[in-house]
């Protein structure tokens, strides 16, 4: 009866701790929808681009794109584009 007993116990034990897990893993990626967009694979491999403006890294899929003469600049918010087509504008 003791080994019948021992077993049902570590069952309920493994039951328990796999509902855990799951719920772990759903409320990760419930925390990954509502707040910062999801890491993505291809993030990793996100090459990372200099803000000219701030001097800020950022990476391809999350900058802001803007073509100035034939090149692609990287920004890492649209004010830092704003203010490098501003200062460009006034220099010419
Ligand atoms: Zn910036």
């Amino acid at each position: 009866m003791g080994i019948i007993r021992f077993l049902v116990i570590a069952g309920l034990i493994w039951f328990a701790w796999r509902t855990m897990n799951n719920w772990l893993k759903e409320r990760n990626r419930s925390l990954e929808k509502d707040g910062k967009p999801p890491l993505q694979a291809d993030e990793f491999s996100d090459i990372l681009e200099e803000d000219p403006v701030c001097g800020k890294l950022v990476p391809r899929s999350q900058a802001v794109r803007l073509d100035v003469d034939g090149r692609v600049l990287y920004f890492c918010s649209k004010e830092c584009c704003q203010i490098f087509r501003k200062e460009k504008g006034e220099k010419s």
